[in-house]
């Protein structure tokens, strides 16, 4: 789905307004009583739009003072008293014209708007009861086929998104064919809430944000733990795949941004810096950089491909109303690489790439999707090597076996290019992993390989992340395991819990052994009841706790607990370590240590 609902319900020139299945439809009929419970309510409030959205519907009003919690409560008793009525939805057309004057009668000036910038002759409207809709549909047959929502929120929005339009007050809901349905995604919104990796995140003590840096984290020892685990399995895995890695600068000059274009077409969301009286930009994005690393040698062909990973911090300006934790941030640093090949090796180095992607998310038990977005409107390039390209894509998710969706149009103007979504624990997709094929850096950096034949030729250029920034990442992540990290990732991996002080000295040879083993250890000997203490590592979903006594001290043993609650006895410290750091190493999802099977 190239198109947002929300652009299709206000463009109004598809045959319907919104997809017409059964959901959506449901959606969008909920939509039309919720406006029509809120006229009710406040007859004097004009309507604007209301379309079905993923997960449900708004539907904006123009009213002076934002609706109240209270309102929400009085708006849905209506709506109820509106499904009880079972109003039969009916459909009537009208000349465009007409339909004008209509709306204009009504009061209805968004509607109007809306109908001025149609260029159609005939227009339909919809009706229940006394509320009647500008609407291409499609809707439920009546009112009563509505059988499970509810409102969720209100906030202002600007009228067609625009700030310089007037702000409107949107009311967002929930619908679903069942109530089981309904019931569910509302237990996965609470459920997302609890896991909000801004809470998390600070009752773990991640990262942190100030003021004096908007959309950049503060990342505290803990946050930064785990943002080193995930460096350290992108690089064991890219060692191993024949990549190589790179640095290059984060400031730099113009000049470089107006050979690759991105000063033409990127620079509003570019922090530049003067220097010497030189224009300078933090860098966005890693790519024009690495094609002067590329030419760096005279390239043969014996050479390709070349693959080089560069995770850049990078700096892009967005607004700062619109950053939002971790997952909307200015600074940030992708797992980025570019690699640089020849149109016959396009499809063994496409194939390998999934091949990764399908491994690196089995290990965080996110589950990818994929989706080929092939040759827009606009594009430089030749039908060749569109085709060439296309074909590549194609042929590699075949090759992986992988079903995909396919995005006529929706590519690059540079190139085809794989996206790849996954989904969390919640069921919730995150667009994460991209493969973007490109033809133009290469032309506009003079890159070239000195072929078979001797003469000289364009390399290819693909642009790939897979986890995709670390920041947002690790907020994925935060919320996909509700803090509580496979024990690889964990901050702390394991405490060790004298039973009292008398048995501090054997804590600390448990703990002096851990640390020995690389295994990020803590002691807790605080004078502090062990009920207390354990209580407090589960909170902080500390994957293991070892406690010690008098009797683990005799038998060279810990009792060992796992986060859970599991209580699994006495263990022999040397096979804690042992099995622990085995886990470890293989990055196991599951705590694995002191189960017997
Ligand atoms: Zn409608
Ligand atoms: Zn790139």
């Amino acid at each position: 789905m190239a198109e947002a609902e929300e652009e299709r319900h206000l463009r109004l020139t598809g045959e319907f307004d919104c997809d017409p299945s059964p959901l959506s439809t449901v959606r969008h009929s909920t939509s039309h009583v919720m406006a029509q419970a809120v006229r009710r309510l406040f007859p004097g409030v004009k309507v604007a739009i209301g379309p079905a959205i993923d997960d449900g519907f708004y539907y904006d009003f123009a009213k002076a003072e934002p609706f109240t919690p209270d309102d929400l409560e009085r708006i849905e008793a209506i709506m109820r008293e509106i499904v009880k009525a079972d109003l039969r939805f009916e459909r009537r057309e009208m000349d465009r014209v007409e339909a004008i004057r209509f709306f204009r009668e009504r009061g209805e000036p968004f509607k109007v708007e809306i109908l001025e910038g149609l260029d159609v002759p005939r227009v339909s409207l919809y009706e229940q009861g006394e509320f009647v809709d500008l609407c291409r549909g499609p809707h439920v047959a009546s009112t009563g086929e509505i059988k499970a929502f509810k409102l969720l929120s209100s906030s202002g929005a600007y009228w067609r998104g625009d700030e310089k339009n007037p702000m409107l007050q949107r009311i967002y809901g929930t619908a679903w064919l069942t109530q089981e349905d309904l019931d569910q995604h509302l237990w996965r919104l609470e459920e997302a809430k609890k896991r909000d990796h801004r809470k998390v995140g600070r009752e773990l003590d991640l990262f942190d944000f100030h003021d004096v840096s908007p959309g950049a984290p503060f990342w505290l020892p803990n946050g930064w733990t785990i943002v080193r685990e995930l460096e350290r399995f992108v690089r064991e895995s890219l060692d191993a795949r024949g990549y190589q890695e790179i640095s290059t600068p984060i400031l730099v000059n113009k000049k470089l941004w107006e050979q690759s274009g991105h000063w033409e077409h990127y620079q509003d969301n570019m922090f530049k810096v003067e220097a010497e009286e030189q224009l300078f930009s933090l860098k966005p994005m890693n790519c024009p950089e690495s094609t002067l690393v590329y030419r760096h040698a005279l390239r043969s062909y014996r050479d390709l491909p070349l693959r080089f990973a560069d995770m850049g911090r990078l700096h892009r300006n967005e607004r700062s109303g619109t950053l939002s934790g971790l997952f909307r941030v200015r600074q940030f640093t992708q797992d980025d690489a570019h690699i640089f090949c020849r149109p016959d090796q396009l499809q063994d180095e496409i194939s390998g790439l999934l091949g990764l992607v399908r491994e690196w998310y089995k290990t965080f038990g996110l589950e990818p999707s994929f989706k080929l977005s092939t040759r827009p409107v606009k594009s430089i390039g030749t039908d060749e090597q569109w085709e060439t390209a296309e074909q590549a894509l194609h042929d590699a998710l075949r090759a992986n076996g992988l079903a995909y969706d396919l995005n006529p149009g929706d590519g690059a103007f540079y190139g085809p290019k794989i996206d790849v979504d996954v989904q969390d624990v919640l069921g919730r997709r995150w667009q994460n992993a991209t493969i973007q094929l490109d033809f133009a850096q290469p032309d506009r950096f003079g890159l070239e390989y000195i072929d078979t034949d001797g003469q000289a030729k364009r390399p290819v250029m693909v642009h790939r992340a897979i986890l995709g920034s670390f920041e947002r990442f690790v907020g994925i992540l935060t919320e996909h395991y509700a803090g509580a990290f496979p024990t690889w990732l964990a901050p702390v991996q394991a405490r060790v819990l004298p039973i009292s002080e008398k048995h501090g000295d054997y804590a600390r040879e448990v703990w002096t052994r851990l640390r020995g083993a690389r295994i990020r250890a803590e002691l807790d000997d605080r004078n502090e009841k062990l009920g207390y203490r354990i209580r407090d590592a589960q909170v902080r979903k500390v994957p293991y706790m070892l406690v010690t006594g008098e009797r683990e001290k005799q038998s060279g043993t810990v009792s060992l607990r796992h986060r859970s609650g599991d209580d699994l006895g006495a263990v022999p410290v040397d096979r804690v370590l042992a099995d622990l750091a085995a886990e470890i190493a293989s990055r196991s999802a599951g705590l694995t240590v002191g189960r017997i099977d």
